[in-house]
């Protein structure tokens, strides 16, 4: 708990210096030591890795990260991403999604991500066409904890008396950073996690 509040005591903080600022926030997440801003967000901590994959089939990203931290929000699972879907991530976490749970009296403290780079089929099936996932487009979250201690799953409390709301919310409010937001009332694939991409869609957003 204290280690939560340390990091957003760093964060009210974090436009004043650069890369020391990253350094305290890693400390304050317990994050391993060699994290560092990545794409230029300086509150957006993690890796740049080596290219990955090209030439196999469409998949690959060039210029990856690996992300660890969003804000104060710690990743329970560090995603291989473009840095394009990165900072989408970045800017619904710490905005729309923080803002929603702000209505709802707690903070974001971890999101527990599922899905990040991964050279496949669209749900993971054989001979579809290529997964977002395949280009480093697309992140699928399955859960949150929240400064209350709480920790929720899109499985679990979609439908809840507690949480159930307010994961609709959280969903909704994915739709615009993200062009592609699929959640539960999707499809069956989608009823325990959020899949959150930033394919180019010329129709416009896609949620559901
Ligand atoms: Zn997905």
């Amino acid at each position: 708990m204290h280690r939560v509040l340390a990091a957003f005591a760093v964060l009210l903080s974090l436009s004043a210096c650069g890369d020391r600022s990253a350094e305290i926030l890693a400390r304050a997440l317990n994050l391993p030591a060699d994290v560092s801003s990545i794409c230029d967000m300086p509150d957006m901590l993690g890796l740049e890795i080596d290219d990955i994959g090209k030439g196999s089939g469409g998949c690959g990203i060039s210029d990856p990260v690996k992300v660890y931290a969003v804000g104060g929000i710690k990743l329970a699972a560090q995603p291989r991403l473009n840095c394009r879907t990165a900072l989408a991530l970045h800017s619904w976490a710490t905005n729309e999604a923080q803002e929603v749970a702000k209505d709802n009296g707690v903070v974001i403290t971890e999101m527990r991500v599922v899905a990040g780079y991964a050279c496949r089929g669209r749900n993971n099936r054989r001979g579809a066409r290529l997964s977002e996932h395949a280009k480093g487009n697309a992140v699928d979250i399955a859960g949150f904890t929240f400064s209350n201690g709480d920790r929720v799953t899109v499985l679990g409390n979609w439908n809840g008396r507690k949480y159930g709301r307010m994961m609709k919310a959280l969903h909704a409010s994915a739709c615009g950073p993200f062009g592609t937001v699929l959640g539960p009332k999707s499809d069956a694939f989608h009823r325990d996690h959020f899949h959150l991409d930033t394919a180019d869609y010329r129709s416009g957003a896609y949620c559901r």
